[in-house]
């Protein structure tokens, strides 16, 4: 990223999405990517990883809140909780909002996106560092799901675009080793795109999953930040159990785990599973691709 006052994330063929940058707080090449932060006026700091935003302190909430919550509440007991990737431990500070959540393990394949974030983004994660129910590895989580002999009640995938890195945590054999190390009722939910600009990653995603998973979904949310409309969360699960439970038993749930949210309600998360019309389609082509 240059040091202008405007930057560009350059993600979607054929689209530009400019940023005005206040301030160029930091900017470095790790050995996986290019890491920037900026400062802009609508959403705070915001890092980038090779020029596609990951994170802002504005919006942060929004995605954070979803990719928690839905699956750890339809789940209804969640014990021990797996994050891949993740690097900004936005999500693991909803995890461990969490109480019944005794074990909260993060494999995030570079070590230089956690400290960074650890220093920058201390208003949303640092309670992380400071809970002993955390566990951070510095690995590549494709090979840690094939490998691990531990056992995980909720799986969340918190990758980059499936572009460098992050590639590997969209393809079959990932969702397989994902679903070795679920306990049984275990659930897998993940960053699944912006299915109206990428549509044949979508597809390709639930495809991958529908290889591994008998039951394959996905929810939707607005998230500023992520250009192209509504954003999916791709779900997979043995049992449709999680996917049925009634909003008067998520009312319970969430009234029972006492956490203070600003997207997240019971309501949104059983409206979040019915779908546009497009994306029920593109979900409806990805498990046919896999018939
Ligand atoms: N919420 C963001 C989004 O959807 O754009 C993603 C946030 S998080 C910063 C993504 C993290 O995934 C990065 O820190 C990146 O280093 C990590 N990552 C990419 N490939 C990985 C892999 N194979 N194993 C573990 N972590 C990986």
């Amino acid at each position: 990223m240059s040091e202008s006052r405007w930057f560009s994330e350059t993600l979607h063929p054929g689209v530009r999405v400019s940023y005005e940058a206040r301030r160029v707080l930091h900017s470095e090449e790790t050995p996986h990517q290019k890491l920037a932060l900026i400062e802009n006026e609508a959403f705070g700091k915001v890092l980038l990883l090779d020029e596609v935003i990951q994170v802002t302190t504005a919006d942060e909430f929004i995605y954070h809140e979803m990719l928690a919550h839905v699956p750890i509440l339809g789940h209804g007991a969640a014990a021990d909780v797996l994050i891949i990737g993740g690097g900004d431990c936005g999500l693991a500070e909803e995890v461990l909002k969490h109480r019944s959540v005794r074990s909260l393990t993060q494999v995030e394949i570079d070590g230089a996106v956690v400290d960074f974030a650890r220093e920058h983004f201390a208003e949303f994660n640092a309670p992380v560092f400071g809970d002993d129910r955390f566990q951070l590895e510095i690995a590549d989580g494709a090979r840690f799901v094939v490998e691990t002999d531990r056992r995980f009640d909720i799986v969340l995938v918190d990758s980059t675009d499936p572009i460098g890195p992050g590639a590997v945590l969209f393809t079959e054999a990932f969702y397989g080793g994902v679903q070795r190390c679920l306990k049984p009722g275990g659930i897998m939910a993940a960053q699944n795109s912006v299915p109206f600009l990428q549509h044949k990653e979508f597809v390709s995603a639930v495809s991958a999953m529908s290889g591994a998973f008998p039951v394959v979904s996905a929810y939707v949310v607005a998230v500023p930040g992520y250009f192209g409309g509504h954003m999916t969360l791709g779900w997979a699960s043995e049992s449709r159990d999680a996917l049925d439970v009634p909003v008067e038993e998520l009312r319970q749930r969430f009234a029972q785990a006492d956490i203070a949210t600003r997207y997240y309600t019971p309501e949104v998360h059983a409206a979040a599973f019915a779908l546009p019309r497009y994306i029920l389609e593109a979900l409806d082509e990805g498990l046919a691709a896999d018939r």
